[in-house]
C-alpha cells in the first residue's frame, strides 16, 4: 500500500485513538445547541456572552471524559511500531491542547507525542479545515505526499485530503461512510501494523 511508507502520521484522537465515548448530541442537549451541527461552529455563531458560559461548560464535559479515555484496539502497538521505525506522530483534534494531553494520559498514550504536535482547536481551525495537517507538515518540513491522517470522522478525511496527504478511515462498526474520502479503510488500527 502507497501509504504504508510514508514517514509523517497525523492522527485523531477521540475515537481514534482512543475508543469513542462522546454522545455529541447529548452534549449539544446539555448546551442547548441545534442538532446537525457541529459543537464549535454552533457556538462560534452564538453572541459571545452567551458563547462563553457554555464553552466553560464544554470543557467541563470534555474533561470529565478525558479522565475515562481508554486506549483503541492496536493503537499502543501501531504508534509503536511506527515510532521504531521512525515516523514523526502528530495529533490534530477539534478538542482543546490541555484536553488532549489528559486524553492522551488517561489512554496510556502520551508518550508518543511531543506536547507540540499535538494540534488543538486554539492553534488551527477545526477539521474539516487542512489547517491544522498543514501546521504539523510546516514544523516539520515535510511535504503532504510523505503525510497520512488517519481518523474515524468524514472531517479528519476531508481535512487530510485537503491538506494533499493520504487518508484512512477507522470505523469499528465497519459502514465506511465516507469512501470518497478514504483512500483506505480499516475497522481497527491493528489492521495498519506492518
Ligand atoms: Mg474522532
Amino acid at each position: 500500500m502507497f501509504w504504508r511508507e510514508r514517514r509523517c502520521w497525523i492522527f485523531d484522537l477521540d475515537g481514534t485513538l482512543t475508543v469513542a465515548v462522546h454522545d455529541f448530541d447529548a452534549i449539544r442537549a446539555e448546551l442547548a445547541l441545534p442538532v446537525g451541527r457541529g459543537i464549535l461552529e454552533a457556538l462560534a455563531a452564538l453572541p459571545e456572552h452567551e458563547a462563553r458560559e457554555r464553552f466553560v461548560r464544554l470543557e467541563v464535559i470534555e474533561r470529565e471524559l478525558a479522565l475515562r479515555a481508554r486506549p483503541a484496539d492496536g493503537a499502543a502497538d501501531l504508534l509503536d511500531a511506527l515510532t521504531r521505525r521512525g515516523a514523526r506522530l502528530g495529533l490534530l483534534t477539534r478538542n482543546g491542547h490541555a484536553i488532549a494531553l489528559d486524553t492522551l494520559s488517561a489512554a496510556g498514550l502520551a508518550r508518543f507525542f511531543e506536547p507540540a504536535h499535538v494540534i488543538g482547536r486554539e492553534a488551527a481551525a477545526p477539521k474539516p479545515s487542512p489547517e491544522g495537517v498543514l501546521l504539523l507538515l510546516s514544523t516539520w518540513g515535510a511535504p503532504p505526499d510523505d503525510a497520512v491522517v488517519v481518523g474515524d470522522h468524514g472531517s479528519d478525511l476531508v481535512a487530510g485530503r485537503a491538506a494533499g496527504a493520504a487518508t484512512i478511515h477507522v470505523d469499528t462498526a465497519g459502514a465506511f461512510r465516507w469512501p470518497e474520502h478514504a483512500d483506505h479503510c480499516v475497522r481497527s488500527l491493528a489492521e495498519l501494523l506492518p
